[in-house]
């Protein structure tokens, strides 16, 4: 399964940065720390 894609911006990820995030029994992943914390400000835009 390949979900190697930000969940803000469908960028793509690099696993290296581990910007990943664990939502409702589903993982997230970002492209960055600033993605991250856009998508923990508001997920119900992202879901
Ligand atoms: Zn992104």
């Amino acid at each position: 399964m390949n979900e190697d894609i930000c969940t803000v911006c469908g960028g793509e990820t690099h696993e290296a940065e581990d910007s990943s995030m664990q939502h409702e029994n589903r993982r997230y992943r970002f492209c960055s720390d600033e993605h991250k914390e856009e998508f923990e400000r508001s997920p119900g835009r992202f879901v």
